[in-house]
């Protein structure tokens, strides 16, 4: 599966692991750091979408295991940011991850479109830059944002002393160890990179901020079924960004289950642009 591990044999439980990512990781993160695609913020409509998976696939367990559940019973996406410490966090409740499988599913490619994208590149930077943007290529597209990033999870019904972190400079490797985690779920926490702009003149410093997140939520994840939420914005407070109350930023109803009535032109388009066919509007919609 990966590469090269530094650890010899197994691994006991709680020992730390070093893992090299699978070649076509490397490259896929090489071509993701490197490249000068300027639609960035895409990156959180991936994690939004693993994480909407990950409760979608808690549900669809919990139907035979309503146990797995517990107390935690809804589900829902945070989405969390610290101006001072860079970090944005999209911490969800959903099925989590064991040790096994955060080292397989976070360190090889298994989707077929990652795949289907691998078979498109051309070798030329600004048209394959553009294909992340088409693709959407899923968890590492973090890494066009962050320098490090961290992943702590917890399988459901796993014990509290099986959780996991797992963290990569995306370069070559990653480490996993095994941590105690209270709570199920999954916490993705990327660490920014220093303050530079990409091919739009846009700054990794932007995306510390409660308006311009709300805004890429809204354009890219309206559609997603579960609450999106994020901290009321402390408006009497310098900075914002300080309550501990939630807010849920999303629509977080399907288009096709609303009335049409209801529906505006930008919903269709943010639809549309919600797929991520081609981060275009759509030329014309119809709706049945
Ligand atoms: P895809 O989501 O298309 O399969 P990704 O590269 O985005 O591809 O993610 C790889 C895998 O990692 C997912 O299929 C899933 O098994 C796992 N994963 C990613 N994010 C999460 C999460 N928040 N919770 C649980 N599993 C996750």
């Amino acid at each position: 599966m990966s590469d090269t591990s530094k650890t010899s044999g197994q691994a006991s439980p709680a020992e730390k692991q070093t893992l090299g990512f699978q070649t076509e990781v490397r490259q896929l993160l090489h071509l993701m750091i490197h490249s000068l695609y300027g639609n960035r913020e895409i990156f959180l409509r991936e994690l939004i979408s693993n994480a909407s998976d990950a409760c979608d696939k808690l549900r669809f367990e919990a139907l035979d295991s309503p146990e797995l559940l517990g107390t935690d019973a809804e589900l829902a996406i945070r989405i969390d940011f610290d101006r001072d410490a860079r970090t944005i966090r999209v911490i969800d409740n959903g099925i989590g991850m064991s040790r096994e499988e955060a080292i397989t599913n976070l360190g090889t490619i298994a989707r077929s479109g990652t795949r289907e994208f691998f078979g498109q590149l051309s070798g030329d930077k600004a048209r394959d830059a553009q294909l992340i943007g088409q693709f959407g290529v899923g968890f590492y597209s973090a890494f066009m944002v962050a320098e490090r990033v961290v992943v702590l999870t917890r399988r459901a019904g796993a014990a509290a002393d099986e959780g996991v972190r797992w963290e990569s400079d995306g370069t070559g490797e990653f480490t996993v160890e095994s941590i105690e985690r209270p709570q199920r779920g999954t916490e993705v926490i990327l660490h920014l990179r220093p303050a530079e702009a990409d091919a739009d003149g846009d700054s990794t410093d932007s995306l510390l901020d409660g308006w311009r997140l709300r805004s890429i939520v809204r354009r890219y994840s309206d559609h997603v079924s579960l609450p999106i939420l994020m901290r009321k914005e402390g408006s009497a407070k310098e900075g914002g960004n300080e309550t501990d109350e939630w807010e849920t930023v999303n629509q977080a109803s399907a288009l096709w289950s609303r009335p049409k009535s209801e529906l505006t032109d930008e919903d269709y388009k943010a639809f549309y642009r919600n797929l991520g066919l081609d981060g275009a509007d759509p030329l014309a919609w119809t709706h049945n």
